[in-house]
């Protein structure tokens, strides 16, 4: 890759591999906080800041839809949500995202 040019984020993320657990390791912990508040006054920043997209605002359903399997591990979801309603922990042991290097 030559000088000036940037990584995009998708493609750091193809280099990813997981090993998918059937249990979430992301809860939201009081959903009506983000559909009564967050959105107003914070635009959901969660559907912003995590960088593998795994927060999706459904409003059919009115709630954050979490695609757990992809979180990548970057823990910006315990200090980014304003109201502290997402609930993470590390994925059980073996499961998650294995890192490579590529
Ligand atoms: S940032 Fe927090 S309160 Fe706001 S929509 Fe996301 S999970 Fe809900
Ligand atoms: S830990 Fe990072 S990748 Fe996982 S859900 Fe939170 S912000 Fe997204």
């Amino acid at each position: 890759m030559g000088a000036g040019q940037s990584v995009r984020v998708e493609d750091k993320l193809y280099t990813l591999r997981w090993k998918h657990d059937r249990t979430t390791h992301i809860r939201i912990t009081d959903p009506r906080v983000c559909a009564d508040r967050c959105g107003d006054e914070w635009r959901r920043p969660c559907t912003t800041f995590c960088p593998a997209k795994v927060y999706e605002w459904d409003p059919e359903q009115a709630r954050i839809l979490v695609a757990y399997e992809n979180c990548v591990e970057c823990t910006t979801c315990l200090t980014g949500c304003p109201y502290r309603v997402i609930d993470w922990r590390p994925p059980r042991g073996g499961f998650g995202v294995q890192y490579r290097y590529g």
